[in-house]
């Protein structure tokens, strides 16, 4: 069976104890690699590298450093059929979304911030006839990063992209339940001839391995990206040793349906939103709320669509619904849907398991799920599910539907369907989230700030900001 290694140093290792975990491919649920199950020696072994390393990179001239990275994204492009089928495969979304999405964004994450870094220039304020400030920006040091399960090498890349153009060295951990493309990565890495050191990847478990890179006196900076609980237990952790933090947690986006939409548009991008990569992306608007003339129709047409949706083996082109990541997150999808029902809810399709014929039979499927008939209170209202459920509600008034959306912890990113301009730019003014799609949905300019208000975030990531964050800002006052 194969088995990944941690990638430290510039070498593919085995880790230091020996240990592996079981690594499954969830459409057939069965063990088909072994991941490392890496700990604090391992952590500590790569925060070395990445120190010895670090004077070489951030010295580099940057034209040489985004060069390198460039190759990398090459690379990825070269070889975007096996990683796709890779991520398929680690993940169990259909190959066709890790062709069309996941891949391409990666190399795109990766180019991005290497051309990026070569206008990213100094500040200079020039105080009257008095004196002159100029803010030099340095490389803050060994970085790291950690990702999680749902856009493997997207999200991945998405935080070690600015890191290393920024100049940082890094350690970085992907989620134990999808290391693959990490792993193949690392590979593309060394083709590329990126120094030794400067990417280091440690596999495992978040509590062990990703604990010890949180806990490491010499990792000031930390860029997470993952459920809310664990990102509380970060920051509880990086806090008191004061260490630069970005956070990107989780969601419970509304889906605002004025009755003056592009009804086509709306539906179209809404089934889109909500059942794109089984739901599991942090975007996706799980609570639709639609203005009460358009209610009836919208559901019946919304639910007649989402029955048209295959769900089945993620290698098959049809698929549009492949296996969600694990037993136990199918387990926790159900969880909800059965509390829904409990909270008054009434199913309208979906709800239940999917057995796919042949090599997918023990896959963890499930069918995409509307539910209506609940109070924007409930649980299932307020809780991230994270799979292909969503709840439909109707509603009345602006005001009504702002106190909805905004009733939750969470505050990550909205999405509203209205013709009219001046309620548009209204209600995305007072929606409490750090991302508004008005008439649209993950329509991503990556110049753009990414992140979530409330406790789906702390910081922004991309463009600048992204660059920013990896930096030490000094400041340099020059009296005339
Ligand atoms: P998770 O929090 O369980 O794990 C994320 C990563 O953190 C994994 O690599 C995991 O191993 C690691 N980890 C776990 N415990 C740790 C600890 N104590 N110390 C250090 N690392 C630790 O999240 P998940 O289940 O992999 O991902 C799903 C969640 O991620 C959802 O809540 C989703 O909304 C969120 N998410 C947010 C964004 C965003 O941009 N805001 C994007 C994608 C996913």
């Amino acid at each position: 069976m194969q088995k990944i290694q941690n990638y430290i140093n510039g070498e593919l290792t085995a880790p230091v104890s020996g240990k592996y975990l079981d690594n499954y491919n969830p459409a057939e649920g069965k063990v088909y690699s072994l991941i490392p199950d890496s700990d604090g020696v391992d952590v500590q072994n790569a925060v070395e590298a990445a120190n010895e390393a670090f004077a070489l990179w951030s010295s580099m001239a940057v034209e040489k450093r985004a060069d390198i990275l460039q190759r990398i994204a090459t690379l990825i492009d070269r070889d975007l059929d096996k990683l796709a089928l890779a991520e398929s495969v680690d993940q169990g979304k259909p190959v066709k979304l890790a062709r069309s999405v996941d891949i391409p964004r990666a190399s795109a994450n990766m180019r991005f911030f290497a051309t990026g870094s070569m206008h990213f220039a100094s500040e200079a304020h020039i105080t009257g006839s008095e004196a002159v400030n100029y803010t030099a920006r340095a490389a803050v040091g060994v970085a790291g990063c950690i990702s999680p399960w749902n856009l493997p090498l997207y999200l991945f890349t998405w935080k070690i992209a600015p890191a290393l153009a920024a100049g940082c060295t890094v350690v970085a951990k992907p989620s134990e339940l999808t290391p693959m493309t990490a792993f193949l990565f690392s590979q593309l890495c060394i083709e590329a001839g990126l120094p030794n050191g400067v990417l280091n990847i440690v596999h495992g478990l978040g509590p062990r391995a990703g604990q010890a890179i949180i806990e490491h006196p010499e990792i000031p900076a930390i860029s997470f990206t993952g459920g809310t609980v664990t990102g509380r237990k970060i920051a509880a952790t990086a806090a008191p040793m004061f260490k630069k933090l970005s956070l990107e947690l989780g969601g419970k986006n509304p889906n605002i349906i004025f009755a003056d939409c592009d009804l086509e548009q709306a539906l179209t991008t809404s089934i889109l939103s909500s059942f794109s990569n089984q739901g599991e992306i942090c975007l996706c608007g799980s609570r639709i709320f639609v203005e009460r003339g358009l209610y009836t129709r919208f559901v019946d047409e919304f639910v007649k669509r989402t029955r048209q949706m295959t769900v089945g083996d993620p290698l098959d082109e049809k698929t549009n619904i492949g296996a969600l990541v694990s037993e136990a997150h199918m387990n926790k999808v159900l969880s909800y849907i059965t509390l829904a029902q409990e909270e008054g809810g009434e199913i309208v399709t979906g709800g239940k398991k999917v057995k796919v014929a042949g090599r997918c039979e023990g896959g963890y499927f499930l069918e995409p799920t509307v539910i209506t008939g609940l109070s924007h209170q409930c649980r299932t209202n307020q809780e991230e599910i994270f799979g292909p459920v969503v709840t439909i509600m109707p509603f009345d008034t602006e005001e009504e539907v702002l106190a909805y959306a905004n009733s939750t912890s969470y505050g990550l990113s909205a999405t509203l369907w209205t013709e009219n301009l001046k309620r548009a730019h209204r209600v995305s003014a007072q929606l409490k989230s750090g991302i508004i799609w008005v008439n649209c949905w993950l329509f991503r300019d990556l110049r753009t700030p990414f992140g979530g208000m409330k406790q789906s975030g702390v910081g922004r990531e991309g463009g600048w900001d992204a660059l920013r964050f990896f930096t030490e800002a000094k400041n340099v006052c020059i009296r005339l």
